[in-house]
This record gives C-alpha cells, sequence and structure tokens, in this order.
C-alpha cells in the first residue's frame, strides 16, 4: 500500500543531517523517541543525541518529539536537558499531536517531516497528518 511507503529512509537519526534538513526545507521535525532517537532503555540523552539536536538548533529546525510512550515524566526528564518539547501518549497512528504541534509552532505540512521507526504508528501518522515520513531502522547498539 503506497500509504505506507516512507518518503526518505535512513539508517540512525545522525544521517538526517542539518544540510540535509535545510536543502530539503524542513523546518519543523517530529521525532519519535523510543528506538528512534534511543535505544528504549537509554535513561538519559545520549552525547550523539545532543549534539544532533543542537546542530539542528543551529540550523533554526525545531524538534519536537512526538511519543506513544506515556510516562510522562520520563519523557520530561529524557527531554529537558537537550531543551526539545516533547508530547507523549501521542496515541499514533492517529495524526491530532502532529497535528497540534505544527499549528502550536506555526509550520505548514510542506515544512514539516516526521521522523520514526516504525511503518505502524510514525509513518502512517506522517501520512494521515500529510507530512513526510521519514523512516529510520530500529535504533541498535553501536560498538
Ligand atoms: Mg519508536
Amino acid at each position: 500500500m503506497v500509504i505506507f511507503n516512507a518518503d526518505k529512509k535512513f539508517e540512525r537519526f545522525e544521517d538526517v543531517t542539518p544540510e540535509l534538513l535545510i536543502k530539503e526545507g524542513v523546518k519543523l521535525l517530529l521525532c519519535d523517541l523510543d528506538n528512534t532517537l534511543r535505544l528504549h532503555s537509554e535513561k538519559e540523552p545520549a552525547d550523539e543525541l545532543q549534539d544532533w539536536v543542537e546542530d539542528c538548533k543551529k540550523a533554526n529546525v525545531k524538534i519536537v518529539i512526538i511519543s506513544n510512550n506515556g510516562r510522562k515524566k520520563m519523557m520530561q526528564k529524557f527531554c529537558k536537558p537537550i531543551g526539545v518539547d516533547c508530547v507523549w501518549w501521542a496515541k499514533k497512528p492517529m495524526s491530532k499531536k502532529l497535528t497540534e504541534a505544527m499549528i502550536k509552532y506555526d509550520f505548514s505540512p510542506e515544512e514539516t517531516v516526521m521522523l520514526g521507526d516504525k511503518w505502524s504508528t510514525d509513518v502512517l501518522a506522517a501520512k494521515f497528518a500529510k507530512v513526510r515520513a521519514w523512516k529510520v531502522d530500529h535504533r541498535r547498539n553501536i560498538v
């Protein structure tokens, strides 16, 4: 089904470079959290995540984490040190929270991308919200 196709595929979030975001006209990057920006078990943001977020900010890309994870306190604690807003219990593939974020931060669907690791939640939610769906592989430990 075409609706399930990601518009771009990457191995990991680090491959989504600020240069690419600028080239693609991305101003708002909605990101899944678990297995996209971190391993499910990671309690604190990894150095590579902090660096990547900083680089994206320098490129004037707004990052908002949109997660189906329902642990509000854990999410806030994780996102605060990297200075990124987060939405928990987003109920993807429902697109409501993606649309709300675009309205809240005043970006159009054309300026927005949803980045995530799962077809059935992230990619589909992006399609429903009429934004580009970029997919990463499930995050693995990098040795
Ligand atoms: Mg995920």
